[in-house]
């Protein structure tokens, strides 16, 4: 069993964070140091390190990543306009926190690449 990571103990509550949306598979929660004008990580609320480690038993919780990016990007007004999914592996992919997490980007034109 993995060391709970920062994003575990944000979806337990242990930690502050500003949550948009939570049920038994997924937490939303604003990123702490936002890249554009909305900057959301939606995590499986199963710590899950990196998408190496997926397996079939995941499909749901990975598959509600979507529908929620889907639901906020129309809270936050960014769905017309559009937006980008971010998920990141590993250090050249530049995976910072070891907990599968979806980065929702938008609010702004983002060029064909951010880092
Ligand atoms: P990664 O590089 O692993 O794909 O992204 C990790 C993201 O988590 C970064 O965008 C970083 O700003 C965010 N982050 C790291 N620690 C915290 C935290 O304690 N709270 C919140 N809300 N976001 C965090």
């Amino acid at each position: 069993m993995a060391e709970p990571t920062i994003f575990s103990k944000i979806i337990s509550k242990e930690i502050p964070a500003d949550i948009l949306y939570q049920d038994e598979l997924v937490t939303a929660f604003r990123d702490i140091a936002p890249r554009a004008p909305t900057h959301v990580l939606i995590v499986p609320n199963h710590q899950i390190p990196t998408i190496n480690d997926v397996t079939q038993s995941d499909e749901l919780a990975l598959g509600r990543l979507f529908t929620v990016a889907a639901k906020l990007a129309q809270q936050f007004g960014i769905a017309e306009d559009g937006y980008r999914l971010i998920v990141n592996c590993n250090s050249h992919g530049g995976q910072e926190v070891y907990h599968i997490h979806m980065h929702l980007v938008g609010g702004q034109p983002l060029g064909p690449m951010i880092s």
